[in-house]
This record gives C-alpha cells, structure tokens and sequence, in this order.
C-alpha cells in the first residue's frame, strides 16, 4: 500500500484523527507485526501456499482493520500486503482484497471485542476437525500448555474447541460464528471443518500465543489418537 506521510497526525489513541483516517503509525505497527506473525506461521507449516489470515483492529469507532490481503504466499508476506479494512470488509487503504473470510474476522471483533484474529490452515487442525465433526467440538483437558491460553490457571481446564461444518457462504458462516460464540462464552478459538483453526486475542501477541498453543495442544491430540471415535 501506499504510505501516507505521518507528519501532523493527531495522538489519538486508536480513533479517526482530526483529518478522517487512522493514525498511520497505528496502521504500520500493526503491518509489520502482522507480517512479520504470518511468516513465522508458515515456517511451521501452519499457513502453507497462500492458505490463512490475520487481522488486528486498529481503530474502534469507526471499526477499522489491518487484515492480510487475499492470495498472497505466506513466504513472503510483508507490510505492503496488509489493508486496511472497514467493518464491512471493504478496503479503505491498500491495493488488493481481503479474503472472503474477513467476514469471520468481523464476527469475531464484533462478538467479542477481540483486538486480533489469526486464522491458520494445519495438517493437526484439519485432521482433528474431520475426526471430531459428528461431536460438533473437541474437548482437550488435562494438558499442561492448556495454562498458555488467556485466564486458564490450570492443566484441569476443560476447553471446548467447537467444530463449525465449512462453507462458502460467509454471510452464512459469519452468522454462524457469531451465534457459536453467544453460546460457548469463554472459548479460545474454532475449527472449521476440513479447513482450520480460528482464533483471536485482545492484542496480537495474545492471538499469536492462542495460536501456538491451541496448535500444539490439536498436534498432540491428533498425533496420540485420544478422540478417536
Ligand atoms: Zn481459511
């Protein structure tokens, strides 16, 4: 995206600034880090090809975004693939589209008030939600890393990881994910079947901690065959 010049921008603390737009250090912090997440995703194999997405809110009233762009190799993703975004999930700044799945981001940032969402597409998660999916979730309790995910103090938490059926329709899914998150409060993240992992955080490190753990904790259960049905 093109950079817009920074001098004379007002301190204002995540909302619009006097001149209309999001403070561009907002915007560009948020760029890099999202970046800079994403390829650390896809050198563990989380986010291979162009698979995946991540977006941060960087204003609140009105909602705004910094979301991947859509069809880029995570390899190689840097700050010129991010946009910035409205709720709506229409460009604001930037050159590209977010992906058709920014509509899950909005869902989730709208449901939550989650400052981050990151959405990975792993061989453990695509595994686990197939063998799952007639349960509609997976329940992972007794795990030491469980303590890893924000306000569990304990390896007894029980977490339950619902399994939404996959679908191209993402104002039907959207609708869905919203409704799955009213009824599961306190939940870390969701699978979508055959597909991935979403999960969010109130900052972006927070989001990416989600991400690691709820990913080593779907590895391990996968790999050690405990929900077979
Ligand atoms: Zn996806």
């Amino acid at each position: 995206m093109k950079k817009k010049k920074t001098a004379g921008a007002v301190a204002t603390g995540g909302r619009l600034s006097a001149r209309g737009d999001v403070r561009r250090e907002d915007f560009s912090a948020a760029a890099a880090l999202l970046a800079e997440i994403g390829r650390g995703f896809y050198a563990r194999g989380w986010v291979l090809g162009t698979s995946g997405n991540f977006s941060a809110v960087i204003s609140r009233e009105p909602l705004r975004f910094a979301i991947t762009s859509t069809g880029v190799d995570k390899s190689t993703l840097n700050a010129s693939h991010i946009l910035e975004m409205d709720e709506s999930a229409r460009v604001v700044q930037g050159n590209g589209r977010p992906s058709a799945e920014a509509l899950l981001h909005v869902a989730i940032v709208r449901g939550l008030g989650a400052g981050a969402v990151l959405h990975t597409h792993s061989v453990w998660t695509t595994v686990l939600s197939r063998m799952h999916a007639a349960q509609g979730g997976v329940a992972i309790e007794g795990y030491e890393m469980l303590k890893g995910l924000e306000g569990v103090r304990t390896h007894q938490h029980r977490e339950w990881v619902p399994i939404l059926e996959n679908s191209q329709d993402m104002d039907e899914l959207s609708g869905r994910v919203a409704t799955t998150l009213r009824q599961n409060p306190g939940i870390h993240g969701f699978l979508l079947g055959e597909h991935g992992l979403y999960t969010w955080g109130s900052n972006l490190q927070e989001a990416k901690r989600h991400v690691e753990i709820l990913e080593f904790l779907m590895e391990v259960v996968t790999r050690a065959g405990a929900g077979r049905v």
